[in-house]
């Protein structure tokens, strides 16, 4: 571990004017002490020195903490743990997809730690990233990406660039992604609103940014719309080495809203494909009106995995998603408490 400081502002102000002054902000620190002692930030091969760190607990008072109703929807703080978030009634009742989600992720211990606001801006798993003996563009832009040729099992099949085929690894987001969630930031001068949708970034040539936030941007919450239309019919799949502590090769996050076996609306969203969660939503509206079955649902994964490639050790993904969208979907047709193992 290198030598950094540490500041905790007692107020939003206090830690926006850190944040201006170049701090990095520390939550539940489950990925970024990780980061720290493993060098890749805090040092000069890291790119990030020097490095301040910004507690931003003390904070949680100001009501980041909550998890409130906002009309039919909700809004989730940014310092609401991933435990706590999971299992509040309102999100279990209004959406168990996401309660599924993050309960499929990490183990107790880590979600009890883990916040919301630290869950999206949790970094790739890439063990090129984390070890900062070898080139890695994310971590250091222009020295090469040796995972195109390299140690590829867990990478993306879709949306790469040459520079970067790195998976984002949260199971949360990719719920949060199906669900049109919208995340809510501030910074010194005011304050902005991201679609979900826009909030992770595809490398492109630029990889070393994950997301679109920022420097001296705060997420202080995420809102969450009504979906009480998919409550019924959705389903988290998480496909891994382990059954737990491990993360996905492959998830999928599905709901529908049926009338019958008619399909009147879907929400399809992927993770462990891409540096972002995945979604194509014309797939999503090409099964509108179709009958819920393997026929349609088939058809949407061929739709969804258009252009995917694979990079050799990760080849098994291409025929692995196209099995989970359509297992997800036929488990979401069943129904969510089927899904969740509440009924038999
Ligand atoms: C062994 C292990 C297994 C795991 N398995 C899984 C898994 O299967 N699925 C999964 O989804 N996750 C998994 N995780 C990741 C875990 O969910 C994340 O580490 C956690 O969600 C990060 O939250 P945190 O509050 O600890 O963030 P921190 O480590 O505190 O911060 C992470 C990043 O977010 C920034 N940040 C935090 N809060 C804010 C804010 N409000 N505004 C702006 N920036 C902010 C920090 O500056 C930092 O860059 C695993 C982690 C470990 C260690
Ligand atoms: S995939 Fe991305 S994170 Fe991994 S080595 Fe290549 S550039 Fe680095």
């Amino acid at each position: 571990m290198n030598p950094f400081s540490y500041t905790q502002p007692k107020d939003i102000d206090g830690v926006l004017a850190r944040l201006a002054n170049g701090a990095r902000p520390i939550a539940g620190g489950t990925n970024l002490l990780d980061l720290m002692k493993e060098g890749v930030y805090g040092t000069p091969s890291g790119g990030m020195t020097p490095l301040e760190l910004v507690d931003i607990n003390a904070i949680a008072t100001a009501g980041l903490d909550r998890i409130e109703e906002s009309g039919k929807g909700l809004r989730l703080g940014a310092l609401a743990r991933n435990a706590d978030t999971a299992y509040h009634p309102l999100v279990r009742e209004r959406y168990p997809l996401l309660s599924s989600a993050i309960l499929a992720g990490a183990s107790p211990q880590l979600r009890n730690m883990a916040t919301n606001g630290g869950n999206l801006l949790q970094r790739t798993r890439c063990v090129y990233f984390y070890d900062v003996g070898v080139p890695c563009n994310k971590r250091e832009p222009g020295t090469g990406c040796p995972a195109k040729h390299g140690i590829n099992r867990q990478h993306a099949i879709l949306g790469t660039s040459e520079h970067c085929i790195a998976t984002h690894p949260s199971d949360m987001c990719v719920a949060l992604r199906a669900l049109d969630a919208v995340v809510h930031v501030r910074a010194r001068d005011g304050g902005r609103e991201i679609p979900f949708g826009e909030f992770h970034r595809l490398p492109g040539d630029r990889p070393e940014l994950d997301s679109t936030l920022q420097p001296g941007e705060l997420i202080t919450h995420i809102a969450l719309p009504d979906a009480a239309r998919f409550v019924d019919h959705s389903a988290y799949i998480k496909v891994r080495e382990r059954l737990s502590y491990a993360f996905a090769l492959v998830s999928v996050a599905a709901a529908l809203d049926l009338d019958g076996d008619a399909i009147r609306g879907a929400r399809i969203a992927l993770g462990g494909v891409a540096h972002k969660p995945w979604r194509v939503e014309e797939a999503e509206r090409e099964l509108e009106g179709k009958q819920a079955g393997e026929a349609a649902f088939t058809q949407a994964a061929e739709r969804i995995l258009e252009g995917a490639r694979g990079w050799g050790q990760n080849d098994f993904k291409l025929p692995l998603a196209k099995n989970a969208i359509v297992q997800a979907l036929m488990s979401a047709t069943r129904g969510t408490a089927y899904a969740r193992g509440e009924k038999e």
